[in-house]
């Protein structure tokens, strides 16, 4: 298996290391050296010096196999997600997925999607859920994205980190960050704002096997109204295992945009959203659900592409939806706010399908 994987991305060209979020940059000439450099013949020595020095990663004398070098995309997507599976051990009620089916793609169907997503150019690729880690193929999925050089990322509710399988992939063939859900400080809290008896002991269980196993991790703190009396200690709980941490406060209707979710909603920790100043959604990153279906983003679903029955190709047809998503169209038609507006349009969208509270996602309602 490679050490470093070199690759274009966007206008430069990266040499990075699995399991490390940082790389640094060559010029085009080293990186078309590498490319021509395959086979038996030795690493470059100017590679060998700035993996050592980076990471202290020894190259010289290694045969190019040590390097995996990317192929050039015309489509120019560096990021992705992927929903592997709706279904979670969990059943929070501010579940931003609604009804969480266990289903998906098979095996044939996943390489099929994983190798659109390279022939794409995706180099940073999420797995999600559901809950990806008890995903009936979950290894193989993250072994194959692995094997094709992309820099992997899960988010995960932390209950199977502690799963000696999930442990030795990991510590194997590492990840950049593994971001894990907060739900509580307690177990009473947890368990109860999670609706699963048992979920604080695994949760803490895979925590601890995690930080043992040196993965990188990063907690999201979710606050909702039934924990929120502990998000002082949520957050003491990620300096105690000085993991990086942030809060997620504002809740989402769902992706269907039905309101259920919103009734979890702590009033009291609704925040202010900046000024939505566009993003790159179906232009540079994607999102790719159980059935491999494409949208611009996890939330911005109205219209998908096939990719395993399309391939590669049927990506083309992304960036003109992005552009038409995020028209200022029907409940924000005319608004006068907008440019001040903290929530794009395939969010509000979500928001006004699902009749929620102005106060909520809307200048409108804080005036
Ligand atoms: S939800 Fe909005 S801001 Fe986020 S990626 Fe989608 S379009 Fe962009
Ligand atoms: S302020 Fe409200 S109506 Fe105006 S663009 Fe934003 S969400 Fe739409």
């Amino acid at each position: 298996m490679y050490e470093v994987i070199a690759t274009p991305f966007l206008e430069d060209f990266l040499v990075m290391r699995p399991g490390k979020s940082g790389g640094f940059k060559i010029p085009f000439h080293r990186y078309q050296e590498l490319r021509d450099t395959a086979g038996d013949r030795p690493c470059p020595e100017w590679l060998a010096a700035a993996t050592r020095k980076a990471w202290g990663v020894e190259l010289s004398g290694r045969s190019a196999d040590a390097v995996l070098v990317r192929e050039p995309s015309s489509y120019g997507y560096a990021r992705a997600s992927y929903e592997l599976n709706l279904g979670c051990n969990y059943d929070c009620p501010f579940c931003y997925l609604g009804k969480k089916e266990f289903e998906g793609l098979d095996w044939e169907g996943r390489e099929t999607l994983l190798g659109v997503m390279r022939d794409a150019g995706v180099v940073w690729l999420q797995l999600t859920g559901g809950e990806p880690l008890i995903d009936p193929l979950f290894r193989e999925t993250y072994g194959r994205a692995y094997e094709l050089g992309m820099m992997l990322q899960i988010s995960s509710n932390g209950s199977r980190l502690h799963d000696e399988r999930n442990l030795n992939l990991l510590t194997q063939y590492r990840p950049y960050r593994i971001t894990v859900s907060v739900y509580g400080a307690t177990e009473e809290t947890y368990d109860r704002t999670t609706r699963r008896r048992g979920t604080w002991r695994q949760f803490r269980r895979g925590l601890a096997a995690a930080r043992e196993a040196g993965l990188p991790l990063r907690l999201n703190v979710v606050v909702v109204d039934d924990n929120a009396h502990e998000l002082d200690q949520m957050k003491a709980l990620a300096d105690e295992l000085e993991a990086e941490h942030f809060v997620y406060s504002n809740i989402s209707p769902t992706i269907h945009g039905g309101p259920e979710a919103l009734s979890s909603q702590s009033d009291e920790h609704l925040r202010a959203r900046k000024p939505f100043t566009g993003c790159n959604a179906g232009i540079t990153h994607f999102h790719a659900d159980p059935f491999g279906l494409a949208s611009i983003c996890k939330v911005g679903r109205d219209e998908q592409i096939d990719l395993v029955a399309e391939g590669v190709e049927g990506l083309a047809q992304l960036p003109p939806i992005a552009d038409k998503l995020m028209l200022r169209t029907g409940g924000c038609s005319g608004c006068a706010l907008q440019d001040k507006c903290g929530t794009c349009r395939p969010l509000a969208k979500r928001y006004q399908e699902a009749n929620a509270p102005l106060v909520s996602y809307c200048q409108h309602g804080r005036r």
